[in-house]
């Protein structure tokens, strides 16, 4: 089995977690920018953050035979200091230039405030006026299919953002279809408990199809499984998926969305 994880978290993982990944068939993985369980006191924090996905990470996953790619923002945790927001902003754009970086991400709302719309709408410019692929994180529980729908919107408003270069992650059955409709591809999380376990996974896909759909761990600093993926792609041969149909799934459409990006490429 050969798969990508592309939303990994992997400055918050083990050396031993690449490892396992690297065992598992992993062969490259996409970090997006993230909260880092505590909120940064300055532009400076992101500038630092920003050079460890850029250069650090890079190599620390090469050790492991793995390719390293990111996408860049502030986190919509982070977004309701809105002058804060601006400033790490405005030095995304040096950084768009690095060989790995694929876009925007992972943007999007956590409490669908005022404040993270108005943050939200600057990188969805920021994205456009720089023709990056976009990366959105979408809210939690109850609040996931308003904040979808509320983030879509902004989406295609901005007529520069064409919806297959925007992935909308952690989808769950209730806004899978809202999704896909929409042109957008669609990212599901698999958690233990949360977002999508495994078994959820495969049943929006039997039901949805394997088009435009993409499946993460999304592992980070809390509970999470950073080999969610191939563990998955085991599930799936259990349940009678082909062997081309979980490569596609956990391989080829990952590479098929994010080589829209010219700096992606497997080697
Ligand atoms: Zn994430």
């Amino acid at each position: 089995m050969r798969y990508i994880e592309p939303h990994g978290h992997m400055v918050s993982r083990t050396t031993d977690d690449y490892i396992d990944m690297a065992t598992a068939g992993c062969v490259a993985v996409s970090e997006p920018a993230f909260w880092a369980g505590f909120d940064r006191s300055s532009v400076d924090g992101f500038y630092d953050y920003f050079c460890q996905l850029t250069e650090h990470e890079p190599k620390r996953a090469a050790k492991f035979g793995l390719q390293h790619f990111t996408w860049l923002c502030i986190n919509p945790k982070e977004s309701e200091d809105v002058k804060l927001a601006e400033d790490v902003i405005a030095i995304i754009p040096e950084f768009l230039k690095r060989p790995s970086v694929l876009g925007i991400g992972e943007i999007g709302l956590n409490k669908n405030s005022r404040n993270e719309m108005r943050v939200l709408e600057k990188h969805v410019d920021l994205a456009a006026a720089h023709d990056q692929l976009i990366l959105v994180h979408t809210p939690h529980l109850e609040d996931k299919l308003k904040g979808t729908r509320l983030i879509m919107d902004v989406l295609k408003g901005d007529k520069r953002i064409r919806p297959e270069r925007v992935i909308i992650d952690h989808v769950e059955e209730h806004t899978v279809k809202h999704v896909l409709d929409r042109g957008f591809w669609a990212g599901m999380t698999l958690y233990p408990e949360s977002k999508c376990t495994p078994a959820r996974a495969i049943d929006i896909i039997e039901t949805y199809g394997n088009e435009r759909i993409w499946m993460n761990s999304a592992c980070d600093w809390g509970v999470s499984v950073p080999l969610a993926v191939p563990r998955t792609g085991l599930e799936m041969k259990k349940r009678g998926h082909t062997a081309d149909a979980i490569d596609k799934m956990i391989y080829r459409n990952p590479v098929q969305f994010m080589s829209q990006s010219p700096k992606f490429r497997i080697s």
